[in-house]
């Protein structure tokens, strides 16, 4: 994958953690274990595909940067590992210069 495309992928991702990071705040205090609809913050520019989960399971994931939650089938593969199945979605952890690229992009770490 050439390096503007993966530039402009994880952009893509960290707008889409943005976006999430929002829904899990915007939840009522108690709510942290009823389910919300986060998006799949997988690296397809068109994806709008969403994913119920809890915030607290939400949060679990997103405290580690190199992780995002996407929809299964949803990974890719070259740049990508899937460390986690479960209902309805799938953990995903980024390798090497993804990985890096997910680490800047990350809101959190500005
Ligand atoms: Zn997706």
């Amino acid at each position: 994958m050439d390096e503007e495309l993966q530039r402009r992928i994880a952009e893509n991702e960290g707008l889409l953690r943005e976006v999430n990071e929002a829904i899990e705040r915007g939840q009522w205090p108690g709510e942290q274990d009823s389910d919300a609809a986060f998006r799949c913050e997988c690296a397809r520019l068109d994806c709008s595909r969403l994913i119920s989960m809890t915030p607290r399971e939400y949060e679990r994931i997103r405290s580690t940067p190199r992780r995002f939650v996407v929809v299964p089938g949803h990974e890719v593969d070259a740049v990508e590992t899937v460390v986690e199945v479960r209902h309805g979605y799938a953990v995903i952890e980024k390798r090497d210069k993804a990985g890096q690229l997910a680490e800047a992009s990350d809101p959190r770490s500005s």
